[in-house]
């Protein structure tokens, strides 16, 4: 059955590859971009690209009523646009944090809160919220980015048992070190540092988040809700 999915920051990096997933399994699926052009070749194979920085309330809004009249209302949401800010706390600055949070966490609740109001009505729903395995282990130089994600899984988890009830499920996608320009930003020694403490041996590739993704949507994961699944080659165990 095809269904109405939305998700955010589908340009690149995991995103794109999620949007992908969705497309390959036959779904009507759009995607946000704040880049003047959207992926040519997911609006090709028929994804609705919806300009929208997730940070602002009014194209949040535009966004979903765009998405709701194209391919009516969304069954479907995964939070997946984040931002990293790195420093060392001396040195971050109250700006840093503070778009940090906004970007991977306020965002979330925004998007989470609209695309509920349909999924109620509805009695049935998926949000998929993408925090990092940081989040689960915290990482030096990014206390911003660890508690803007680590907030993502209190905020998921609670969301879960106040919706359960309604057929919503509310799951978190906790990603290790993967391949996007997120990751191309880092100092190659600090790359090599992870991966050395990754038992898998190796970087993930955006495909591998994008299954995990997928799968928590899908009719075959429908008695999971709350949950937070590592995809991070092992490096998370235990935290
Ligand atoms: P990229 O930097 O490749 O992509 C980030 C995406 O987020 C882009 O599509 C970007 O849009 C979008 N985005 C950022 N800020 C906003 C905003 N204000 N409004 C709308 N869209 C926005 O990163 P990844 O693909 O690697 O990251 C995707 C998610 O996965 C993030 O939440 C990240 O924190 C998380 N993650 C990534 C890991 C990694 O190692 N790569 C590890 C763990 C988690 P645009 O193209 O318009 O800039």
């Amino acid at each position: 059955m095809s269904r109405s999915v939305l998700i955010t920051g589908g340009n690149r990096g995991i995103g794109y590859s999620t949007v992908r997933a969705f497309i390959d399994r036959g779904d009507r699926v759009a995607f946000t971009h704040r880049t003047e052009s959207a992926s040519f070749d997911l609006v090709h194979d028929g994804a609705l690209p919806l300009y929208c920085d997730v940070t602002d309330p009014e194209e949040v809004e535009s966004a979903f009523k765009e998405a709701e009249a194209s391919q009516g209302p969304v069954e479907v949401l995964v939070a997946n646009a984040g931002i990293t800010r790195d420093n060392l706390l001396p040195f971050m600055s109250e700006e840093d944090f503070a778009t940090v949070l906004d970007t991977n966490l306020t965002a979330s609740y925004r998007l989470a809160k609209r695309a509920v109001r349909g999924m109620l009505k509805a009695r049935r729903g998926r949000i998929i919220l993408v925090s990092s395995a940081v989040a689960l282990k915290g990482e030096a130089g990014q206390t911003n980015y660890a508690a803007s994600k680590a907030g993502l899984i209190g905020f998921g988890r609670s969301l879960a048992r106040e919706i359960g009830s309604r057929g919503i499920t509310v799951n978190i996608v906790a990603p290790g070190l993967t391949d996007t320009a997120m990751a191309a930003a880092l100092p190659e020694e600090r790359v090599a540092k992870i991966i050395g403490d990754v038992p898998l041996g190796r970087i993930g590739n955006p495909e591998e988040i994008a299954s995990a993704i997928a799968f928590l949507a899908s009719e075959e994961a429908s008695y999971i809700t709350g949950a937070v699944i590592p995809v991070d080659g092992g490096i998370s165990m235990g935290h």
